[in-house]
């Protein structure tokens, strides 16, 4: 297969709500869509970096760059016969790891669509429907996030993971135990603590958290291990974990007993997969994880969610949480059981809504 032409579109998208971590907070997302063509196909990929460095290197601004002076021109005319090929023909960037994703998903769902299969079934996916969880950002008080907390298992969200900050933490987790005793609860700090806080993180032990998820710098292990030598809640590890070998590295020092595997993050679903398949082989869980992606992010997350691997619930939740209208058809919803059904219609298995594309964007280019 030859990738003929390739788009880039940035659009922008209002969220339903404001999302806030402790990076800050997010109103509009600016969201890059990548889409590939070939032999009468189109292939859609989004990038899921934020809009401003916080999260990790990459932004929308970088991840353009990057796509449209390296990683796009590296990519036409090539000819390939697996998507597996596709990093091969990329020049040797460090890192950046989400603008290569955008455009290596693109040519999974392509191939995928070409092999008139379903992206879930060329991945190698088992699961026929996935279990959801949520994230909720940081709420203005302790009365907010409880209201919030009960909307969403009255949607049938089976997890709910809670953003915390230093002095925005433990008491959120005494009031939302106290006022679910047997949620299923976990905890996401993106990198907000250091060692000199194990006294506080330590207290987290009391509340039956499933984990916390990155507590500690996003490229520091030792310290991460060194604290999870001295917790009993779980550590996850999201920000830390790039490829494989930081799996590895992560799992060989126990810096964590569960991973969360972002696509974006780690560069595409090759390397999602091979972080899922050293995970499953050692017994280590692992979720995958959200970045307030569109519904072409969205449907990617959940083809990759049903490998078996993937046995905790995600944060691939509904449009509806993000969006007024989402640009794949049908919305992705989830069942009364808080699951979403893996689709087995070609691709990624929904419609993309052109139209819908065309009146959100504000900039696109083409090679
Ligand atoms: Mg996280």
């Amino acid at each position: 297969m030859k990738i003929e032409k390739i788009e880039l579109k940035e659009i922008s998208m209002p969220l339903v709500s404001p999302f806030e971590t402790s990076f800050g907070r997010t109103t509009l997302r600016r969201i890059l869509l990548v889409k590939l063509f070939s032999d009468g196909l189109i292939g859609y990929g989004e990038c899921t970096a934020p809009e401003h460095p916080f999260y990790n290197h990459e932004s929308i601004d970088t991840a353009w760059l990057m796509i449209s002076e390296y990683l796009a021109p590296s990519l036409i005319g090539k000819t390939f016969s697996h998507p597996k090929e596709v990093s091969r023909f990329f020049p040797q960037i460090r890192g950046h790891n989400m603008a290569k994703a955008a455009l290596e998903t693109a040519v999974w769902e392509f191939y995928a669509k070409a092999q008139n299969i379903a992206l879930s079934k060329l991945l190698g996916g088992m699961l026929k429907e996935i279990p959801c969880g949520v994230s909720i950002g940081i709420q203005e008080n302790i009365a907010s996030l409880l209201k919030k907390i009960e909307k969403e298992l009255l949607e049938g969200y089976r997890r709910i993971k809670i953003k915390i900050k230093p002095n925005h933490d433990i008491d959120l987790i005494k009031a939302v135990r106290k006022e679910f005793p047997k949620l299923q609860l976990m905890v996401d700090a993106n990198s907000a603590y250091t060692l000199s806080d194990l006294q506080l993180l330590k207290s987290f032990d009391d509340y039956n958290l499933m984990m916390i998820e990155q507590p500690l710098e996003h490229d520091d292990m030792i310290d991460h291990s060194e604290l999870q030598e001295k917790i009993n809640t779980p550590i996850c590890l999201d920000e830390s974990i790039l490829s494989v070998d930081d799996a590895r590295r992560a799992l060989s020092i126990e810096a964590c007993k569960i991973i969360n595997i972002k696509l974006g993050r780690v560069g595409g679903h090759l390397s999602a997969r091979r972080i899922h398949d050293y995970s499953l082989a050692r017994n280590i869980p692992v979720w995958c994880g959200g970045m307030l992606e569109s519904g072409i992010g969205r449907a990617h997350n959940i083809a990759l969610s049903s490998l078996i691997g993937f046995v905790l619930p995600g944060d691939v939740s509904a449009s509806s949480r993000y969006w007024h209208q989402d640009i794949v058809e049908p919305e992705i919803k989830i069942t009364s059981k808080g699951t979403i059904i893996v689709p087995t219609t070609p691709g990624l298995g929904f419609e993309v809504n052109e139209k819908r594309i065309n009146e959100l964007t504000q900039r696109s280019k083409r090679f």
